[in-house]
């Protein structure tokens, strides 16, 4: 169910639209001026977007979730708690947190031209994306990024 849900995150959201997409959930990003757009996208697209216009909320109440969070780490938990989400690690890195692409397996002889040589040496699993290219390995930040959502977690 969680995993289905979508977002489009405004023009003031784009490290929570990031995160969201590093833990799995298929987040775009919309930085235009034209709300009625945004709107009509989220129709269209059937997304939740994601705002801190409130405005914007009282006007399309049942397609918007309004964050009031400042921190990246309280609009988690604000996103988390309001819609009743689950963070599931198998989904982790599953998206470019760039381009919102779903990543796509790769084997180290795939890749190995791509990446620098202590990578080769340490990592087996990769994934890149299709459309920017980027290439993901579980690296420190992979295991930062857990304590970071374990610690959201474990705080309610
Ligand atoms: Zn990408």
């Amino acid at each position: 169910m969680d995993k289905q849900i979508k977002f489009i995150a405004d023009g003031m959201l784009g490290s929570l639209a990031r995160w969201l997409r590093l833990l799995g959930f298929d987040t775009e990003y919309f930085s235009g001026k034209d709300k009625y757009f945004l709107a009509y996208r989220a129709r269209n697209e059937k997304r939740v977007v994601l705002t801190r216009d409130r405005k914007f909320v009282s006007e399309n109440k049942s397609t918007s979730l309004l964050i009031e969070s400042e921190t990246l780490r309280e609009q988690l938990k604000e996103v988390k708690k309001k819609l009743h989400l689950t963070f599931d690690r198998t989904v982790f890195f599953s998206r470019c947190s760039i381009c919102n692409q779903p990543l796509e397996p790769k084997s180290l002889s795939d890749v190995i031209d791509d990446i620098p040589p202590y990578v080769a040496r340490t990592q087996k699993n990769f994934s890149q994306c299709k459309k920017c290219g980027r290439i993901y390995w579980q690296a420190t930040h992979w295991e930062r990024m857990i304590d970071f959502i374990k610690s959201i977690d474990n705080e309610n």
